[in-house]
């Protein structure tokens, strides 16, 4: 038996797949991490417990597999995307914990790049609009607080990586300083255009370009894991931030393909082709693959509040036993009963980009239940997707018939067939939903030449569900004008 083992680094947990030659899961293991928050908005993880944790699930996962390292074709790595690793060339120990994409302790540098005029100009080099999730103001910040740092990366002491480069360089013994263009073009320093470090940005944020490493496509093979890891040297030949591997294993290859996770909060990428598509809806622009001499583009928007929203009713409103039960629930009712809840918890993202929007319930009547307020939290989900999807459709003018979909929320039967309505749409939900580690599965497997193409995957597929529209189209425009009612009275000040 010959595997593709999968390193998926996510947020919360380290996992491994070993993936057979048709793209089936025969042995996983999962470790969960700490998670640090040092002061309020501040996020950490430890790079070497995320090393730890990530070698343990890998070894548990051969061994739960039987596997030998010979029979390991390839380790394809999938990971949290712009979490920023610092360490000392020589020694491999890390300067500071990782600071995560979520942390927020940047934003005052953020703010300043964009007092200064550096907006537009970070915009058209990167495909980004300027935050604190990217690496770039991560990495400043750790050169200018950590003692001793700044003076280290001058003199070529320092390594900076992204998980993917860590978990490469850990597993190279350190022969290996790389990472892939999906990555990359989350630092907010890459030029998405040139395909090189951008010295403009570079310069802007005072950082060294011999702290950076080499940026390789996402399907190559980097090099092998050390001996004395898995008793045997594995080749490492995938990987991409965890959006990009999502995209690629729902096979999203053509323009126009375009794939929603839906999970604590929803992730939309819609592939473009090799044309950089420039948004004027407020969606972000990064690679989705680097692959056989090229990159393909894709556009990205995210919703803040998704599946959290549903863990509100469960959890603060106590009206839901578990996530899963609000199927049934929902199910019990017609409709909503015209209420519509916008849930703008931590504001509103893309298309609307409003940080200080609150969440609003609007339409409520004598008669409006529990039922009905669980039906209009689902559906704020298929609303919210539909909002980025017509934006999508608009900046790359292109119309989509489908919309591939997976992430815990998306097991919800309800759900997807009000998304396929709210679309007017299919919606296409693969049977094995753990797309992200089968991207990067893909990925290793095409650099050994395990399969000739993305035709070849294509037709390893399973049987996919698809849910298509059943609604009349003067009943979606109406519930898309109550919807749009709504939002506009969680966007008054
Ligand atoms: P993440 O990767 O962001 O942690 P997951 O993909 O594991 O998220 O999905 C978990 C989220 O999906 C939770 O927010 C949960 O409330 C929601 N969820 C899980 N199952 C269902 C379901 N059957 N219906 C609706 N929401 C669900």
């Amino acid at each position: 038996m010959k595997y593709i083992m999968t390193l998926d680094q996510g947020t919360t947990s380290s996992r491994c797949i070993l993936f057979d030659l048709n793209g089936s899961a025969a042995a996983m293991a999962q470790r969960e991490f700490t998670q640090y928050f040092p002061q309020p908005g501040w996020v950490e993880h430890d790079p070497e417990e995320i090393w730890d944790t990530t070698l343990a699930v890998s070894r548990e996962a051969m061994f739960n597999a039987g596997a030998r390292p010979e029979d390991i074709v390839a380790i394809g790595i999938t990971n949290q995307r712009e979490t920023t690793v610092l360490w000392e060339k020589t020694s491999g120990r890390p300067v500071a914990n990782a600071i995560v994409w979520q942390c927020r302790r940047t934003s005052k540098i953020i703010d300043k790049l964009v007092q200064d005029g550096a907006g537009d100009m970070i915009r058209e080099k990167t495909g980004l609009v300027p935050d604190a999730y990217f690496s770039a103001s991560k990495i400043k910040w750790l050169l200018d607080t950590v003692p001793g740092a700044r003076k280290m990366a001058d003199n070529g002491e320092l390594l900076f990586g992204t998980i993917d480069s860590w978990l490469i360089w850990k597993l190279t013994g350190g022969k290996a300083h790389v990472t892939d263009y999906t990555n990359a073009s989350r630092t907010m320093l890459f030029n998405i255009e040139e395909l090189r470090w951008d010295t403009d940005l570079l310069k802007l944020l005072d950082i060294p370009e011999c702290i950076l490493p080499e940026v390789k496509p996402s399907s190559c093979v980097y090099g092998y894991s050390v001996r004395e890891l898995y008793g045997g040297e594995i080749p490492i030949a995938g990987a991409a931030g965890d959006q990009q591997s999502a995209l690629f294993g729902q096979c999203c290859f053509l323009p126009g393909e375009m794939k929603n996770t839906y999970g604590t909060g929803c992730f939309l990428l819609m592939n473009t082709g090799s044309e950089r598509v420039r948004s004027k809806n407020g969606l972000v622009t990064s690679i989705a693959v680097g692959y056989q001499d090229h990159v393909e583009y894709a556009l990205e928007g995210s919703i803040f509040t998704a599946g959290s929203a549903v863990q509100w009713l469960r959890d603060e409103l106590s009206i839901i036993p578990t996530a899963s039960d609000s199927e049934r629930i929902a199910c019990s009712v017609a409709d909503t009963a015209g209420a519509y809840i916008v849930p703008a918890f931590t504001g509103l993202g893309a298309p609307y980009w409003k940080q200080d929007a609150r969440g609003v319930i609007t339409g409520v009547t004598r008669g409006f239940s529990r039922a009905h307020l669980v039906r209009a939290t689902l559906e704020s989900l298929a609303y919210q997707t539909h909002d980025i999807v017509r934006a999508m459709e608009r900046d790359a003018k292109m119309d989509i018939t489908a919309l591939r979909v997976d992430g815990g929320a998306s097991a919800n039967n309800f759900l997807m067939q009000f998304q396929a309505d709210i679309l007017n749409a299919d919606v296409i939900r693969p049977e094995y939903i753990e797309t992200t580690a089968l991207g990067a599965a893909y990925l290793a497997g095409l650099a050994m030449g395990v399969w000739s193409g993305t035709a070849e995957i294509r037709s390893l597929r399973a049987s996919d569900q698809v849910f298509k529209s059943a609604m009349a189209a003067e009943k979606r425009e109406e519930l898309l004008k109550g919807w749009q009612k709504a939002v506009r009275c969680a966007l008054v000040d």
